[in-house]
């Protein structure tokens, strides 16, 4: 016992004065997490923890998967690294799978991490329509509440001004449009009663900043770490029809919403629309091995194919595609499909809000909104008035799941006061009972906030 005491404040120590941690560098007591199995992890002092974000909404087969250790092993023997100039096995598989994913006709540019994927999309977007004889389109639309990366270009794309101010500018050219929330309509109408006006403000964004001046448009099918914005079924075809009325290109983020999270392959398909390119990371490998790609449609594809110079995507990265990554993918995702993990995840889903249902009753609950199984809770000081939880409530309560062993999330920052919807991505390969153990948690930590 002494000896772990003595380990740990080693650990911390070190931790204290070389470790600068993402988004809390002030954390001076953060768990130091040693290992996980399926969906729990266990930190230095045997603590286990159910790890109800998967990790950042990324680790989707679960944790200590030795079928990929062993792919990962395999692959770093035979082959550890070779370029994409050339070819290689693991890219090649990958990239006829993720066409199989996709269900259409998409060229792949892998990359490394979701911010890559998406400045990779921003390049082609503008290059394409160069080559297309249209040199002035370069803007890009997103949405307020998005994130899109942590890079000046998709940083540029994110619509969350806590994450931005200081480090302007960023790459130019960005227009927010005010996203789909029903719960806070920005449009003051009624969920069900409306007329789409969240996507009618694409088109009058693209007609107000010219459509010769626009490249593309980019978004998430449901905002998720922006508060897990469910859109109305209606919104993404509109936006796709107003995207193609307007030569405008469609970006399809599924960095979280892709690899089953939504319940379906792809958070699009639950839309039915076809995007003109689609951005992915994380869920990729579940996060055993960094890697991101995105997939640019033939018809886009072509025009970059000739055998000129001029028509090259300039554009290299280093470990973007690796065989080791790709290898991993691809185990990943065979594991996604043995154990029929998206459909679970539809399923899990379900049964995580109609667990979460005697919350809806709660005095600081005023939404509980699910994407496949991506869930969000938004924590209200008063349900009449919808003023948002302060934060020291959205603290307590993530403070009293974690005592109790479950780890939650919260939205990214927006703007000050508003990071205050609670956020859940179990691993989509979670049993029964570690569903059960969540929503259980989740409603024995609220009991005890009634006040
Ligand atoms: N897009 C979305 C929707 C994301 O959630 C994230 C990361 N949270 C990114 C892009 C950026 O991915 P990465 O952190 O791998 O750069």
């Amino acid at each position: 016992e002494a000896d772990k005491a003595a380990r740990k404040e080693r650990l911390l120590e070190k931790d204290r004065n070389y470790v600068w941690h993402h988004m809390s560098p002030h954390n001076d007591n953060p768990l130091i997490i040693e290992s996980g199995k399926g969906s729990w992890v266990t930190d230095i002092d045997g603590n286990r923890y159910l790890d109800g974000m998967a990790g950042l909404w990324c680790v989707n087969v679960g944790h200590g998967r030795s079928e990929i250790a062993e792919a990962a092993a395999g692959q770093m023997m035979k082959l550890a690294y070779t370029t994409l100039v050339q070819s290689h096995i693991p890219a090649i598989e990958l990239a006829a799978k993720l066409n199989e994913w996709l269900g259409g006709d998409y060229r792949i540019f892998f990359s490394n991490s979701g911010s890559d994927a998406n400045e990779v999309a921003f390049k082609i977007a503008r290059q394409y329509h160069h080559q297309n004889g249209k040199p002035t389109k370069h803007k890009f639309i997103s949405r307020h509440r998005a994130y899109h990366g942590s890079s000046m270009g998709a940083l540029a794309a994110t619509g969350q001004a806590q994450r931005k101010l200081k480090y302007e500018p960023l790459g130019a050219g960005f227009v927010h449009v005010p996203p789909p929330y029903c719960y806070r309509c920005p449009f003051g109408q009624t969920e069900g009663a409306c007329q789409l006006q969240c996507a009618q403000a694409v088109e009058d964004a693209i007609v107000w900043e010219g459509p010769d001046s626009v490249a593309g448009m980019i978004l998430e099918p449901a905002i998720t770490g922006g508060g897990v914005l469910v859109p109305p079924d209606g919104y993404l075809p509109k936006v796709r029809s107003i995207c193609s009325k307007y030569d405008v290109l469609l970006i399809v983020d599924e960095v979280i919403c892709g690899f089953g999270r939504s319940g379906e392959k792809f958070g699009h398909q639950n839309f039915g629309v076809k995007p003109d390119i689609v951005t992915m990371a994380k869920g990729l490998t579940s996060a055993y091995s960094p890697l991101s790609a995105t997939a640019v449609s033939a018809e886009l594809y072509a025009s970059f194919k000739e055998k000129q110079t001029e028509s090259h995507f300039r554009h290299i990265n280093t470990f973007g595609g690796n065989p080791v990554s790709c290898a991993v993918a691809l185990k990943s995702i065979e594991i996604l499909e043995t154990e029929n993990l998206v459909s679970r995840s539809a399923q899990m889903g379900r049964a995580i809000t109609s667990g979460l249902e005697p919350l809806k009753a709660h005095p600081h609950v005023g939404d509980i909104r699910a994407f496949g199984s991506a869930i969000g809770i938004e924590l209200v000081e008063d349900r009449a008035s919808k003023v948002p939880a302060t934060a020291e409530r959205v603290a307590a309560i993530i403070a009293g799941c974690r005592q109790k062993g479950l780890l939650i999330g919260k939205n990214g920052d927006t703007v000050p006061g508003y990071a205050n919807i609670l956020t859940l991505s179990p691993p989509l390969s979670s049993t029964d009972e570690d569903i059960a153990f969540l929503i259980r948690t989740l409603n024995e930590v609220f009991a005890l906030h009634v006040a």
